[in-house]
Order: structure tokens, then C-alpha cells, then sequence
């Protein structure tokens, strides 16, 4: 069954509570990058479009509720204010904010609203409940609307009051930003065309346990890449240099390769530097690595190797980088990857979010995969074959 979507509802005159992924970098009380905000414009134009009275909810940042001060500081460095201007210059109707997460102004201003108009409400943050999905709170928020939109797809895996809380009271759909991601993600993963490669790379193994484990189940083929071959090279016999490596995850690495067989491809050779802050020295070498040298990035050998095995996939999913890429010179590996995913023909190709997806985007990719996910955490969960609690509180279709 699908989950209901915008299209669902009869919005004209209702007031809706949407909640937003409004968690945007601000330097000195300065938006720097709006894109968390554009996103949303399509869920929230359509519900102007058609007549209904947004109350939009957001996080912003953390609040550390523990310590009196911080929470103070906090507050102030989180404030959703400068979000409303932003906002305000993006649509095309009354913006109003309130600085309030509960309370007389912020009703008043709800009863107010005229059909098509808004209300954002500060930080959900600055409610000590919203992390704990306090009851009490989701009962209060929900008491100011007659229908909830998620479209906050970075906040699904949370089971907080404005993310889930909410949808136990009111009737409840996907925004249109949800919706794709769950069509996408869902496609990639639960009903994938075959064969499925999975391309995972980044730092650390142990963040991505779960991850390897449900991707060696359901994929034809595992490719792993970046900072975290190396505890699988290691695993393997292989000497590593001062490459990254977790020991405690040396077993774990053999117990995949065992489990994983022909279906887990691992690099041949790798891209090395003396020194990571300050390298002098760059070499390239097959198997093992001399004592020495650090792994930085995937080899050529590999780079060929990685695309051979990506060659007439029809599903591809990448999730971290292959190598340093920060780093030009240890970029190669991820930037030649990432062009060969993107020429795949017919291959539905879509990157989970996080350091991979701004690699993509910042290489100049962004509209050559099928879909780059904005939830890092939340396509990680996906990926891992988690229920997403945001997502699964949202009403079926009838
Ligand atoms: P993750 O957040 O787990 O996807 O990891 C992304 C980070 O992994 C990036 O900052 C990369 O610089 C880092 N990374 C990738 N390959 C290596 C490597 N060979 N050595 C050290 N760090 C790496």
C-alpha cells in the first residue's frame, strides 16, 4: 500500500501543519545556504495554491536542555527568525513568525491566518519534549491544526513530537520531497531492477555495519571503496601502512568477506601519501601498502576495475566516497566513480545522502543520478532496511 501524499487531502481552508527541514547553515544571523529552504517551496506552494492555513515547524541546530547556560546560548544561535525572512522573500504570500513554540501568541496568530498564509513557529528545539516525542507536546501542536504533512525527510528517522507525535493525532501525508525520496529510495532498495550494485566508501566501517550486512543480502554486488577498505584489507593479511583502520572491526570485515564471497569487491590498489596534513610523497600501490604510506584514495587499477563491475547495472546505490576527495589530489577515485555511475545507461542511480551526495553535487553531478537524497541519516536507516518511525505513522492510501 502507498502512503497518502498532499494530493490526498482536502486542504482548502484547513489548517495544516507541515514540518520542514528548515535546518539551514547561519553565520551571524545569515542564511549562507537557502537550500533547505527552496526545497520545501513545492509541498508549501501547492498548499497556497490551494487555499489552506500552513503552520510550518521546524528544527534548527541543537539544544542541550541538560545545562541552563547552553540551552541559553543555544537558543540564541538557534533562532528560527531569520529563516522567516528568507522565507518570506520566497513566497508569495504573509509570512508570519512567532517566537514562540507554545502559547497565546502563537494561537492567536493561527486563528488569524488567512486561507494561504503562514506561520512559522520558532525552533521545535526549544522544546525540551520535541526530542523525547513527549505526548503531552504533540497533543498541544496538534491541537493547532486539522492535518499534518511531513515533508522534513532529513527528521524521519527520528521519532520526535513534530515528526511523529503529530501524525498519531491527525490525519497525516507525505510532502512532495518525502514522496520522492520514498519512491526513489524504496525502488532502489525494496523493488530494485537487476542487477543491484552498491557502492560504499567513507571513513569508518563501524558506521556503516548495518548497512554492508542488508546490502550483502539484497544487492548482486558490493563495492567497497575509501577510508574503510582498509579494515578489509587488513582482514585479508594484507599490510595497510598507517592507512585508517579499526581493529575491533577486523573480525567483523572477515565475517563479510566469508558472508559476502564473489559478491564483495574490494580495491587492488590504492593511491598513497607519506603524510596526510602535509604529503610530500604520493605513490601508487598494489596490494600491500609499505609501512610508511597512508591510503588516500582508490588507484587506477581499482578506478577500472570499480567501473567493469558497475557495467550493465541497472540499480546503483552509493553511499561515501572512495577516497580523501576533500583533497583534489585524492579525489580522482570518487569524481571517476561518480562520472561512471552517472553514464550508466538506463540504470536507475541514486546516492544516500551525506558526504557522498555533496561530492556529487559539488563535482558538478547533481542532475545526472535519478536521485540525490537530502537525508544522510535517514537514507543510512533506509539503507539499512530500518523502518523509518516518520514515515510508517503516515496514513495508507484508501
Ligand atoms: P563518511 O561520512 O563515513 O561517508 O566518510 C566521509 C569521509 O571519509 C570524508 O571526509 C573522506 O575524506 C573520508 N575518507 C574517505 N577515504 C578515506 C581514506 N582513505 N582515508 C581517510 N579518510 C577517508
Amino acid at each position: 500500500m502507498a502512503k497518502k501524499t498532499v494530493f490526498d487531502l482536502d486542504v482548502k481552508g484547513k489548517r495544516v501543519l507541515v514540518r520542514v527541514d528548515f535546518n539551514v547553515p547561519i553565520k551571524e544571523g545569515k542564511i549562507t545556504n537557502d537550500n533547505r529552504i527552496v526545497s520545501a517551496l513545492p509541498t508549501i506552494n501547492y498548499l497556497i495554491e490551494h487555499g489552506a492555513k500552513i503552520i510550518l515547524l521546524s528544527h534548527l541546530g541543537k539544544v542541550d536542555h541538560k545545562d541552563p547556560v547552553k540551552c541559553e546560548e543555544n537558543k540564541k544561535k538557534n533562532n528560527m527568525a531569520p529563516v522567516a525572512v528568507r522565507l518570506q522573500e520566497l513566497v508569495n504570500t504573509k509570512v508570519t513568525f512567532v517566537n514562540q513554540t507554545r502559547g497565546a501568541e502563537l494561537e492567536e496568530a493561527v486563528k488569524n491566518l488567512n486561507d494561504g498564509e503562514i506561520v512559522l513557529m520558532q525552533n521545535t528545539r526549544y522544546e525540551k519534549g520535541e526530542s523525547k516525542n513527549d505526548p503531552e507536546l504533540a497533543k498541544y501542536w496538534a491541537s493547532l491544526g486539522d492535518l499534518f504533512v511531513t515533508d522534513a525527510f532529513g527528521s524521519v528517522h527520528r521519532a520526535h513530537a513534530s515528526t511523529v507525535g503529530i501524525a498519531e493525532i491527525l490525519p497525516s501525508a507525505l510532502g512532495f520531497l518525502v514522496q520522492k525520496e520514498v519512491e526513489c529510495l524504496s525502488a532502489a532498495i525494496d523493488n530494485p531492477k537487476r542487477p543491484l550494485v552498491a557502492i560504499l566508501g567513507g571513513a569508518k566501517v563501524s558506521d556503516k555495519i548495518a548497512v554492508i550486512e542488508n546490502l550483502l543480502k539484497i544487492a548482486d554486488k558490493v563495492i567497497i571503496g575509501g577510508g574503510m577498505s582498509y579494515t578489509f584489507a587488513k582482514a585479508l593479511g594484507r599490510n595497510i601502512g598507517t592507512s585508517l583502520l579499526e581493529e575491533d572491526k577486523i573480525e567483523l570485515a572477515k565475517e563479510f568477506l566469508e558472508k559476502g564471497k564473489d559478491k564483495l569487491i574490494l580495491p587492488v590498489d590504492t593511491n598513497c601519501a607519506n603524510d596526510f596534513d602535509n604529503p610530500t610523497e604520493i605513490k601508487v600501490f598494489e596490494g600491500d601498502i609499505p609501512d610508511d604510506f597512508m591510503g588516500l584514495d582508490i588507484g587506477p587499477k581499482t578506478i577500472e576495475l570499480f567501473k567493469k563491475e558497475l557495467e550493465g547495472a541497472k540499480t546503483v546505490v552509493w553511499n561515501g566516497p572512495m577516497g580523501v576527495f576533500e583533497n583534489p589530489t585524492f579525489a580522482v577515485g570518487t569524481i571517476e566513480i561518480c562520472k561512471a555511475i552517472s553514464e550508466l545507461p538506463g540504470a536507475m542511480t541514486v546516492i544516500g545522502g551525506g558526504d557522498s551526495a555533496s561530492a556529487a553535487i559539488n563535482l558538478g553531478f547533481k542532475d545526472k543520478f535519478t536521485h540525490i537524497s537530502t537525508g544522510g541519516g535517514a537514507s543510512l536507516e533506509y539503507m539499512e532496511g530500518k523502518v523509518l518511525p516518520g514515515i510508517a505513522i503516515i496514513q495508507e492510501k484508501d
